[in-house]
């Protein structure tokens, strides 16, 4: 079996600054992590391969540095990783995303399980994984909590606000996973050692856009269907008053009164 998890490398959210001026998230100096829902993902294909045999192949799109978050799946378990870089890929929106990381797969082939996060906790749409799955024409199950490998075919609890929903599907599928999936696990020292110090770069490829059958019109900014118009963090107004009063008591009294004429209470 093989499976493929895409992983995308996002400012750490506690962190998250914009520039006023240009409206872009200022990334200089703000570390940078795995997604936490494609951390599920990850550890779920690590479940599968631990239990059945699979290769696992990470599969990341960024800049260069975008290689860390895949060097630390190599070290929590992965086989191998692919880093899909090119400045021709720089501005693309979800559609451009998602069609260049389904043309990554398609290259890598044979793939039985294309796991995704549910969503990035920086770009918010959760649109990429389903995106993929439309591109490479293979069904999709969006907000997985479970997942039994049963023979060839897979059982999936998908888990939504309206309840639970048990599918029996074949491979190959594209899965997007929940943080109710598992808890990933921490990356041993020796695959730290592994990743960061010895195989780590050799079991990294990178792809460019040379080496996707990509169309050049349908990827980057000027192939992005959608253009991100500002990007603001909303300001909180917050009105504060002191209650002043005699006594605590008085001071309850005109507060309860306020409340109700705010109908708060
Ligand atoms: C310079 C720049 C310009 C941009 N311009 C636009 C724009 O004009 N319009 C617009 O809509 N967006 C724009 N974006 C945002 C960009 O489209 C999104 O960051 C990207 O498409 C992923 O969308 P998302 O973060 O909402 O991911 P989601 O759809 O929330 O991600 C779902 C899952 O898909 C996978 N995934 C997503 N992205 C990656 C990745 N890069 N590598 C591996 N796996 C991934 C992960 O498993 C993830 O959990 C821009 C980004 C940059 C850096």
């Amino acid at each position: 079996m093989r499976i493929i998890v895409c992983l995308k490398q996002v400012p750490d959210t506690n962190e998250v600054r914009i520039n006023q001026e240009t409206g872009t998230l200022i990334r200089d100096g703000v570390p940078s992590i795995m997604n936490p829902d494609d951390k599920n993902a990850l550890e779920e294909a690590l479940k599968i391969k631990d239990e059945l045999g699979a290769e696992l192949i990470a599969v990341s799109m960024g800049p260069p540095q975008a290689k860390d978050v895949l060097k630390e799946a190599l070290a929590m378990g992965a086989d191998e990783g692919v880093l899909i870089s090119d400045r021709a890929f720089g501005g693309s929106d979800t559609w451009a995303t998602a069609t260049i990381i389904s043309a990554a797969i398609e290259k890598i082939g044979n793939y039985d399980i294309v796991f995704c996060g549910r969503q990035a906790i920086d770009g918010d749409t959760a649109q990429v994984g389903p995106e993929i799955a439309e591109f490479l024409n293979i069904p999709q199950i969006t907000y997985v909590k479970d997942v039994k490998v049963k023979g060839k075919n897979l059982e999936v609890v998908r888990f939504t606000e309206y309840g639970e929903y048990v599918f029996e599907t074949s491979t190959p599928v594209l899965l997007t996973a929940i943080k109710e999936l598992n808890n990933p696990r921490y990356p041993t020292v020796k695959g730290i050692i592994e990743a960061y110090e010895e195989t780590g770069e050799e079991r990294i490829r990178v792809f460019s856009i040379n080496d996707l059958d990509v169309d050049s019109t349908q990827i980057g900014l000027k192939g992005s269907p959608t253009n991100v118009y500002k990007s603001f963090v909303p300001v909180k107004n917050k009105v504060s008053e002191i209650i002043e009063g005699e006594s605590s008591k008085d001071k309850a009294v005109t507060m309860v009164m306020k409340l109700s004429e705010l109908n708060l209470i």
